[in-house]
């Protein structure tokens, strides 16, 4: 592979620092996490936005959360068919082969995919309608959402569809049966979570009242 080219030079400033400190200090930790194996009690999916960090959100060190990242965190409908399915193939081996209990959706504010959903939805994105937008097929996984929108502002709105984003991941995890089970048997909960960047505000999904509820 003749394009892949040597790690930029602050990259590899920022890799030796880590590894005469944070590993040296750490090194006994490092080795039984490479001993034992993982044992993570929750798995979360959350966007690929840099500016979500869900390890430091709940101070979790290395081993704890089993993490899956994608655009705006978005789950799937179960289905097969040969394709590839990275997401799918993520929750699958964390309820059957690491058996998590506690499966978290972590959605955010400023979700450039879930903005990107509700342009494309509003006739103002078509780029995103095109067959070889990968970005506008799988934002396709949220169009349920935007049909539920209430009233408001393009911003609310927008707000409401990155919680309803959270919703139908919850909705879809449960289409799978091998979560679907676990669910039902007792062995796995579902969560769902929204998190305000800007004022480090978290939100859980409550079913009872279908809202989302400060932490
Ligand atoms: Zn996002």
């Amino acid at each position: 592979m003749e394009h892949a080219r040597p790690l930029p030079d602050y990259l590899v400033r920022r890799y030796h620092g880590w590894k005469a400190t944070g590993y040296e200090k750490n090194k006994g930790w490092y080795l039984q996490l490479a001993e034992d194996g993982q044992h993570p009690r929750a798995m979360v999916v959350s966007c690929c936005d840099s500016r979500v960090h869900v390890t430091s959100i709940f101070g979790a060190d290395q081993g704890e959360f089993f993490i899956h990242r994608n655009i705006a965190n978005l789950i799937p409908p179960a289905e097969t068919g040969g394709n590839h399915h990275g997401t799918s193939a993520a929750v699958e081996y964390a309820i059957t082969a690491l058996k998590v209990s506690h499966l978290i959706v972590l959605g955010h504010s400023s979700c450039g995919g879930v903005k990107g959903c509700y342009d494309m939805c509003s006739g103002n994105a078509p780029e995103l309608e095109s067959k070889d937008s990968y970005v506008g097929r799988w934002m396709d996984i949220l169009r349920p959402g935007f049909e539920k929108l209430g009233e408001g502002d393009d911003e609310s709105r927008v707000r409401q569809l990155e919680r309803e984003c959270v919703v139908i991941s919850l909705e879809n995890l449960m289409t799978f049966p091998h979560v679907k089970s676990a669910v039902e048997a007792g062995r796995l909960s579902l969560h769902g979570l929204w998190h305000d960047i800007g004022a480090g505000d978290l939100e859980a999904y409550d079913p009872a009242s279908g809202a989302f509820r400060p932490v």
